[in-house]
């Protein structure tokens, strides 16, 4: 059987739900090697069904890298009717000529039924300055995601609307522009404002921490992607040689989730940060605290104790491999999570804004540094429900995991 009967047999396999069909056609040209995107990119160059067009796109959208072939996927789906909505998985590989013909043939037959709208929102999320020129003819859904980068009059626009209607959406929106300017603003009205911790949620959105007034994030931003064991030089799962902190309910180690070598990092860190999270259901904590030594690892909050033979967080030992994310601004736009969409360095994109966890050495707040997204990865699902988030403190070399379900 070709890899593409394959395919077609799991696609209209009834006794699956969609979530299985998607995992096992992407474990299907998954274990293809460096031949999958190809498959992929053959079967989405070919094929006339809406639903294997979605499946093989989103195995693509988890496989970094091949520009060319997704970019062939995305014009060959950008003539072919309904299909085209599966081009928003492959907009962050895109040429921007291409992205331009996706929002031309858009604003010839605009609304939100069309199969372009998927596409529109994708590129909203990653380029937002393409979109931004158009913004009077897009619907609500795309807005959110043109704040990103906006200029310096409707930031200031935004403030002079919250001083007048003291409505703080307003205030939540100028500091997701996450430019400079739009973070003084936000730093202006700290006096202003009626809560403390109002100030302290929206300052580090706007990409600056409130207590040190340092960046909130480390800059570049990267997506990252799940890959095999060794592809990268950052690490996921596997077996953590030294302690790692113990669930205090039933004792379980927790697991590494992910491992960043600072060398192989343009941000400057003095030491490779690693996140950790449970694979148990207990649900005892939404918080994991580790400070890192040159030999040795030391758990806050928590008992440790030697990790486990194997990973179950991350399925396996993997690697996380790194491209540089196309909006180095910040997403404006909240993320949905378990869609496999994880980020080094950059501003978190949260469901709900949150403040930031505090390094428990220095007191200070921590500034963020990588978020790993539940759903599929080429290996098998991750086991974690919603989000980690990951800071750091390079000062006292104390990295900080919370889930945001
Ligand atoms: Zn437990
Ligand atoms: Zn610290």
């Amino acid at each position: 059987m070709t890899t593409s009967e394959r395919v077609e047999e799991i696609a209209f396999d009834s006794s699956l739900s969609v979530s299985e069909r998607s995992q096992r056609i992407t474990e299907t040209f998954s274990e293809q090697g460096a031949e999958g995107p190809d498959l992929a990119v053959s079967c989405l160059l070919k094929t006339t069904d809406e639903a294997i067009a979605e499946y093989a796109a989103a195995y693509l959208e988890l496989v970094p890298g091949n520009s060319e072939a997704k970019t062939r996927a995305a014009e060959r789906l950008r003539g072919a009717g309904a299909l085209a909505s599966s081009a928003a998985r492959l907009v962050p590989w895109l040429p921007e000529s291409l992205i331009d013909a996706f929002i031309d043939d858009f604003l010839s037959s605009p609304g939100e039924d069309s199969p372009l709208s998927s596409v529109i929102f994708s590129i909203g999320v990653y380029h937002p300055d393409l979109l931004r020129p158009h913004a009077g003819l897009l619907g609500p859904t795309v807005r959110p995601s043109l704040l990103s980068g906006a200029p310096d009059t409707q930031a200031d626009a935004l403030l002079n609307d919250w001083h007048r209607t003291g409505d703080g959406d307003n205030l939540q929106a100028l500091a997701l522009i996450r430019t400079p300017h739009a973070a003084d603003l936000i730093a202006s009205v700290r006096a202003e404002l009626d809560s403390f911790d109002d100030w302290e949620w929206l300052m580090p959105l706007a990409g600056r921490l409130p207590d040190t007034g340092s960046e909130s994030g480390f800059t570049p931003s990267f997506m990252g992607f799940v890959t095999a064991r060794g592809e990268s030089p950052h690490v996921m799962g596997g077996r953590y040689a030294q302690d790692v902190p113990l669930c205090v309910q039933c004792n379980a180690p927790a697991d590494r989730v992910l491992t960043l070598s600072a060398r192989d990092m343009p941000q400057t860190l003095s030491r490779d940060p690693s996140f950790f999270w449970f694979s148990c259901d207990c649900d005892e904590v939404d918080i994991l605290t580790v400070r890192f030594t040159d030999d040795a690892t030391y758990a806050y909050f928590q008992p440790q104790g030697p990790a486990a033979e194997s990973s179950r967080v991350v399925p396996g030992e993997r690697s996380m491999t790194l491209e540089r994310h196309p909006n180095q601004t910040g997403v404006s736009r909240p993320a949905v999570a378990g869609l496999a969409r994880h980020q080094v360095g950059g501003l978190p994109r949260w469901p709900s804004p949150e403040t930031h966890p505090y390094c428990p050495e220095c007191g200070n707040f921590m500034p963020f540094l990588a978020a790993v997204d539940s759903g599929p990865t080429p290996f098998g699902p991750m086991s974690f429900p919603g989000s980690l988030f990951g800071f750091w403190c390079d000062h006292c070399s104390v990295s900080t995991t919370r889930s945001q379900i």
